[in-house]
């Protein structure tokens, strides 16, 4: 069997990041089994469409390294993939469906449905109710078909039969069985578009395109014993795809669904990239914007709701997806435990060579003017971007986003011009001016000035002279950098220079004495 799984999302909006895990598990599954991975626009509801989002999703995808192999900005043998572009496909099988009066056509108008539930408490439209409702089953034909030719906007409505079991076979949550019953009437078609709605656009596109799996999120659970049906009803048993409902994403602290909100009030974003919402312009923010490397993501996301059972953490995408398996996923929801999500983002910074985070570094925004100024001219001046690749290799495990490098070493390129007063009350001793004198001698003295070179020659003076180790070396870290922060000092010695090193040290003297 050829393996065929898609994504298919709406666009009425940014994708959301548990949208990017479904999509990310098709990859997976895909991947292993050497199958096709498609992309498919559900654009069907016109009422909820949004503007730009489709692009959004594409360029998310291309972000994030998610590939399809068909899709609207792919093509293939199988589209369009914009369901707004097969109009013409599916009236083929709304009229199948009330031929064989598996569906029957209704005229009720909004405001006598609305009716209806004001009367009746809990109001289906179903078995129990559709003989006192407007449509073709309590009109006659040729009331039916003079309504019709009259203009009067219908809808399509699949009929189900009540008290049938239905059972639906889930690769992770197994059999799950339900009563027909407690299933409405829903519309499958509006005459007032001519456009299917989202479930039979749904099941006639995943017969058309021969989808073999449907891998999507746990809230359409409720609506596959409906496809389920849907695919009896259009004589495709044969051929009806094999489902997975993946566990919901829920809150960091487990109760309830993730939401947008949870991410303003702890601060951290739901969307892989920045969204502008086109009507209200609020933005929202983006695991790009936000400093987060792709690969970091997909693999945090990766482990939502799976993982390949041997407490391996740090994947790559093929790693994963060569031992992903649908059968191990969870079949409860996945806590967003959005700090796990920045630890991973620290360890592919680590894991990623210094000059590629140092050439991220140049694309993100400076804290200051001058920052930026050296930034621009790194671009160009291959000395100083060498400068901050080393800088880089020396601060990264300070941060867990590449932006926080500049907090890091800004010192490294902006010579202190005031000191820490703590520090300052705390290290600077009556004889430190005196031995940091002392220290510019031998500092002049070093030929090789190399972290390691330094390092022994300073030591060893340090301890011909007796002076305490501790004393010299914190007093050397405010003058070079300001503060008590930074990496091993003789690193910072190195990068600086000879002459910017001694520079510093004399200046601490005359501004601290
Ligand atoms: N268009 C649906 C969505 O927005 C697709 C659900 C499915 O994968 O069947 O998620």
């Amino acid at each position: 069997m050829k393996i065929r799984v898609r994504f298919a999302p709406s666009p009425t909006g940014p994708l959301h990041i548990g949208g990017v895990r479904t999509a990310l598990y098709n990859q997976f599954f895909a991947k292993k089994q050497k199958g096709k991975l498609i992309l498919r626009i559900e654009d069907t509801d016109s009422q909820r469409f949004v503007p730009g989002s489709e692009k959004y999703i594409i360029d998310a995808f291309n972000w994030l390294g998610i590939t399809f192999d068909e899709g609207p900005h792919k093509g293939g043998k199988y589209g369009p993939y914009r369901q707004s572009e097969r109009k013409d496909v599916y009236k083929k099988y709304v009229d199948r469906l009330l031929e064989k009066e598996l569906a029957y056509i209704a005229f009720d108008t909004p405001e006598q449905l609305e009716a209806k539930r004001a009367e009746i408490p809990n109001f289906q439209y179903d078995a129990s109710t559709r003989l006192s409702m407007k449509n073709s089953l309590t009109l006659s034909r040729e009331e039916t078909e003079d309504w019709i030719a009259a203009g009067k906007q219908y809808v399509v409505r699949i009929k189900i039969e009540p008290n049938q079991t239905i059972a639906v076979n889930d690769l992770i949550r197994g059999e799950v069985v339900v009563n027909s019953s407690i299933l409405d009437d829903k519309v499958l078609y509006k005459s007032s578009d001519r456009l299917p709605t989202y479930h039979l656009a749904n099941i006639v596109d995943d017969h058309l395109m021969e989808i073999t799996h449907v891998i999507r999120g746990e809230e359409w659970l409720p609506s596959a014993p409906l496809h389920v049906l849907l695919y009896h009803y259009l004589g495709w048993e044969d051929t009806m795809p094999q489902f997975a409902h993946l566990p919901l994403l829920l809150k960091p602290e487990g109760n309830g669904k993730l939401s947008k909100r949870d991410g303003d009030r702890l601060g951290f974003p739901v969307f892989p990239l920045q969204w502008q919402d086109p009507k209200t312009g609020e933005i929202a923010s983006g695991y790009r914007e936000s400093g987060y490397l792709p690969e970091a993501v997909l693999n945090f996301l990766a482990l939502l709701g799976w993982n390949p059972g041997d407490g391996r953490e740090l994947l790559s995408i093929d790693e994963l997806a060569a031992c992903f398996a649908l059968e191990k996923c969870s079949r409860s929801g996945a806590k967003f435990d959005y700090k796990k999500g920045e630890w991973f983002n620290h360890q592919y910074i680590q894991s990623k060579p210094n000059e590629e985070i140092a050439t991220l570094l140049l694309a993100t925004p400076s804290p200051c003017e001058t920052l930026q100024e050296i930034a621009n001219q790194a671009r160009t001046d291959n000395a100083l971007f060498e400068k901050l690749v080393k800088v880089t290799g020396l601060v990264k495990e300070r941060v867990n986003f590449v932006k926080e490098i500049w907090d890091q070493a800004a010192f490294f390129f902006i010579a202190p011009t005031a000191y820490d007063e703590k520090t300052v009350k705390k290290r600077w001793k009556e004889d430190s001016a005196a031995q940091l004198t002392e220290l510019t001698e031998v500092l002049e003295s070093i030929t090789d000035f190399t972290a390691a070179c330094s390092e022994k020659t300073v030591l060893q003076w340090i301890e011909s002279k007796g002076y305490p180790l501790g004393n010299i070396m914190n007093v050397l870290r405010l003058a070079l950098v300001g503060e008590a922060k930074g990496p091993h000092i003789f690193d910072i010695t190195e990068v600086l220079g000879k002459e910017e090193v001694i520079r510093r040290v004399k200046r601490a003297i005359t501004n601290l004495n």
